[in-house]
């Protein structure tokens, strides 16, 4: 997250068009969302983008009104070119084309208000947060946000397998269900130090049914989903980390993956289109790709300080534990146990350690950024 400065500048203020049309987007960089949020002290206008955009901020003067310019930047067909605004502070977002590839968006206020504008990654977004200026000292809130305030959360966390089904297993013997239960204790005792509540949907050698992992986590009320495998392959030297939401398959490899993780319950799982269709699943989607982007550099720093880590990335595959609990969560296959360098790191406890870290660390990045979202 990165806090910019501003320009305020008496640049020509063009009014936004009525509804604006927008055909296929020709630019580089696609605005995907616009999401306007009332909060006790702010309204926060939120720009969700593919990637990051060039943009020129602009107050019009005399008014209150702003500008966001997005460069080389093309709407969904989702995005409408008005938002309308119910509280006290802002009237509306109007989008419009200022040229075949660029966007306006209009902001006018009710009152004078002080924006802060900040720039968050994973996904990318603009965010601009409208402060009331102070009637009557004219004084506009600090610039620099307070630190987010210590969010302490129910956590499920789910090693896969246990019991009669091993998982995968590696060249030596070494099984999945072994591994991952082991990182999944590691990991209860570090979020438990950090205060947050863990639920385990297994803490012994014991096979629980997928459907029972997500009821233990729906009926919990718990707030995120934490499940840990072992990657296999049978391609030996294949190896790496690869951390999962929810989604269609990225790939061949994800699809393959989701379903050797899922066994028997693939037959139980709904329909994807219908799924995806149902914009209530937009939050919970949206705090799981922050949480697996989280996770992943989180990852990639923790456990790629001390060991060569070949980075598979983040990717979505419709992983049954993913689909059918209500909270937003990740899928992390934190190595391949097929791989037999892999299974040797496995088996010691430093590594184990090290991708608890990992996670742990993923989740509290993630919960400190969706503080400052909300
Ligand atoms: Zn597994």
């Amino acid at each position: 997250m990165t806090p910019l400065g501003w320009g305020i500048g008496a640049a020509a203020w063009l009014l936004a068009g009525s509804a604006a049309a927008f055909g296929q987007p020709a630019a580089s960089t696609t605005l995907t969302a616009i999401r306007v949020g009332s909060h006790p002290t702010y309204t926060r206008v939120v720009f969700e983008l593919d990637k990051p955009a060039a943009y020129e901020w602009r107050k019009k003067a005399g008014a209150n009104a702003f500008q966001l310019t997005l460069l080389d930047t093309a709407p969904t067909a989702g995005v409408p070119s008005t938002v309308s605004v119910r509280n006290p502070h802002l009237a509306a977002v109007t989008i419009s084309r200022v040229t075949p590839t660029s966007l306006r968006a209009a902001i006018t206020a009710k009152t004078a208000l002080t924006p802060r504008l900040l720039t968050l990654d994973h996904p990318d977004r603009i965010v601009v947060d409208f402060y009331p200026v102070s009637a009557t000292t004219g004084t506009s809130p600090p610039l620099t946000k307070t630190a987010a305030t210590r969010v302490i959360r129910t956590i499920v966390i789910d090693p896969g397998h246990g019991g009669k089904d091993p998982g995968a297993i590696g060249l030596s013997g070494y099984q999945e269900k072994e591994a991952v239960l082991d990182i999944g204790r590691r990991l209860k005792k570090l979020l438990e130090q950090r205060g947050h509540r863990i639920i385990m949907t297994r803490n012994d050698d014991t096979f629980i049914p997928l459907s029972d992992r997500t009821q233990i986590a729906n009926s919990r009320g718990a707030d995120l989903f934490v499940s840990i495998h072992a990657n296999a392959h049978p391609k030996r030297s294949t190896k790496g980390m690869q951390v999962y939401l929810l989604g269609k398959a990225t790939d061949e490899e994800a699809r393959a993956v989701a379903a050797r993780e899922n066994g028997d319950d693939a037959s139980q799982m709904d329909d994807l289109d219908q799924i995806f269709n149902d914009m209530a699943l937009d939050f919970r989607i949206n705090h799981s790709i922050s949480l697996a982007y989280q996770t992943h550099d989180a990852f990639l720093r923790t456990v790629g300080k001390r060991y060569s880590v070949v980075d598979l990335g983040v990717k979505r595959a419709p992983f049954y534990v993913l689909m059918k609990s209500d909270m937003p969560g990740i899928l992390a296959e934190v190595s391949f146990i097929s791989n037999p360098q892999e299974e040797a790191r496995l088996k010691k406890a430093a590594y184990r350690q090290s991708i608890a870290e990992a996670l742990a660390r993923g989740v509290e990045r993630y919960l400190a950024e969706a503080a400052v979202e909300s």
